[in-house]
């Protein structure tokens, strides 16, 4: 195949959703189907007992959880999907935004007993600010839940976004009869957990399936489907691939029902690989000269080696196993030989990647997140990477005195490395840890430990608003605990308000002082 077919053929995408709507549910059916698992319950340990391959990390090990997102990569009939795992729950971290920067589209399932949920909203923003288009499953129908035209609603309202019904559902729960399935003109029949079947609209129309046409709520579904039809916003593949417009499909991911086309349409429509940003201008994917990002850091997966691994988002040319990159940042040379692809839960060396393709390759400590490595003459970076805001913060203290410079190596080190945000109290200098999720503390802590042997005290001052201010305005008396004045990684000066009413406060009182959120996404 030619490095323009290759290009063509990539689907790279997330799923999002809060917990339990029904991500790992999706994603075993969607293994299956790549046929690369038979029977489900293989994707999470938590689930089944058994330990993925890669939770190697310890405490991946002592709680049965994979504690980065990890990556799936399958043939699916002439695409080659890539599907990247988004942690939810306690495991919710920066990693997990990160993650969204190396796709190229997104899954959103939504729960249709509970509509959308709190993690939903917050991922959905930064596919949102990226543009990345959104496909959204409406997960359960199995089950009584919430009236479509309610959901959609919602949708639009909460998250801005024009909805299109790839489908529309013909009741729910125990009444659950089927889709019609609008885009490829059929209706699909819910056996239960027996396989679907179809029928063209025509024999329907011609009474050939009475047990179908007969039903009640088969009829009213009719009615309000031409409604649909009439009034609603027409589909617009263009304003799909903006992100302005989500096809929504309804099914069930446990029957499975509606899985299969759902997934048919989506591989059709999501976009492959397309150019990125870069300090030179847009990269076109088809360059011949090889580069990629890498989003995500995962370390100490053996805890004998201390080795971590760097995953790599391919966006041009072709990668191949030994190749020679550069590190812009560094300026320096790098060989590229041990490096691994993710297939499934197993870890393969890969021999060559394309755009799309997300690869790992062994850390010795030299990158970080958001490194761009390439070939060729070229110096150019990708974008930086967008700063999340963390919304937990803990004061950080070494246990034992005498290990200040370790301390302090090791924070420096997992700053650089992005693993947690750090800030310094202005003026007494102690330290301030941001992250996004409880997780991130316990990795930074198992970290010190076993990396850089310095046990540490972490202490909660709980969740914070950050708001950064100019220097000149900057009086140490009008700061305390409450709303404390800290200095970030470049040494600018922010405030870490204690709560919304605190920071109204701050602002009536101090009219002449402006309070900016640098954040991206909010
Ligand atoms: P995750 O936390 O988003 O990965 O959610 P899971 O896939 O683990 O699903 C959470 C729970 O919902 C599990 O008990 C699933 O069996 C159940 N579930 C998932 N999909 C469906 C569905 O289509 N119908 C019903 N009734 N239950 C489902």
């Amino acid at each position: 195949m030619t490095l323009i077919e290759e290009v063509n053929a990539r689907k790279t995408f997330a799923i999002i959703s809060h917990p339990d709507a029904g991500k790992t549910t999706m994603t075993e059916k969607l293994l299956q189907l790549g046929d690369l698992i038979r029977t489900t319950g293989t994707v999470k340990g938590k689930k089944t007992g058994k330990y993925a391959t890669s939770d190697w990390m310890e405490i991946e090990k002592q709680r049965g959880i994979s504690v980065t997102s990890s990556v799936m990569n399958f043939p699916y009939k002439s695409h080659k999907v890539t599907i990247l795992d988004t942690p939810g729950h306690e495991d919710f971290s920066e990693d997990t935004y990160r993650t969204l920067t190396a796709v190229d589209s997104v899954v959103m399932i939504i729960d249709a007993t509970k509509g959308i949920e709190a993690q939903t909203i917050k991922l959905f923003k930064v596919c949102k600010m990226r543009g990345i288009p959104i496909f959204t499953f409406i997960n359960k129908l199995d089950r009584e839940g919430r009236e479509p035209l309610e959901l959609l609603e919602q949708i639009e309202e909460v998250l801005d976004i024009e909805t299109y019904p790839m489908n529309w559902p013909v009741g729910m729960g125990k009444r659950f009869l089927g889709i019609f399935d609008r885009y490829h003109e059929q209706f699909v029949a819910y056996n239960g957990n027996e396989k679907e079947s179809f029928y063209d609209y025509e024999s329907l129309e011609n009474g050939e399936v009475p047990s179908i046409t007969e039903d009640v709520t088969y009829q009213e579904t009719k009615d309000e489907l031409a409604l649909l039809d009439e009034a609603g916003d027409p589909f617009t593949l263009d304003r799909v691939l903006k992100g302005e417009q989500t096809p929504v499909f309804f099914g069930s991911a446990l029957a499975p029902f509606g899985v299969e086309s759902f997934f048919d349409t989506f591989v059709e429509m999501a976009p492959s690989p397309k150019p990125r940003r870069t300090t030179e201008g847009l990269k076109r994917p088809e360059n011949t000269d090889f580069s990629g990002f890498i989003f995500k850091i995962q370390a100490n997966m053996n805890p004998q080696h201390r080795d971590r691994v760097a995953f790599l988002r391919v966006c041009s040319g072709k990668f191949e196993r030994g190749m020679t990159v550069k590190l812009p940042r560094t300026n320096k040379t790098i060989k590229l030989n041990q490096t691994q692809q993710f297939v499934a839960s197993s870890r393969d060396t890969v021999e060559e990647a394309y755009p799309g393709d997300i690869i790992g390759i062994y850390d010795p400590g030299v990158y970080r997140i958001g490194d761009t490595l390439l070939e060729g003459k070229g110096a150019f970076e990708y974008d930086e990477l967008p700063q999340f805001p963390p919304e937990l913060f803990k004061r950080v203290t070494a246990k034992n005195v005498m290990k200040a410079k370790q301390f302090k190596k090791g924070l420096e080190q997992l700053v650089q490395e992005g693993a947690i945000q750090l800030f310094t109290q202005h003026p007494m200098e102690s330290y301030i840890i941001g992250a996004v999720g409880d997780l991130q503390y316990q990795v930074f802590e198992h970290r010190m430990r076993n990396e850089y042997n310095v046990e540490v005290t972490l202490e909660s001052i709980g969740e914070r608003i950050p708001r950064w201010l100019d220097e000149e305005k900057v009086d140490t008396s009008l700061f305390d605990e409450r709303n404390m004045l800290v200095k970030d990684r470049e040494g600018a000066f922010l405030v870490l308000f204690k709560n919304d009413f605190a920071l109204k406060w701050f602002e009536d009182k101090h009219p002449n002082i402006t309070l900016i959120d640098l954040f991206e996404v909010n």
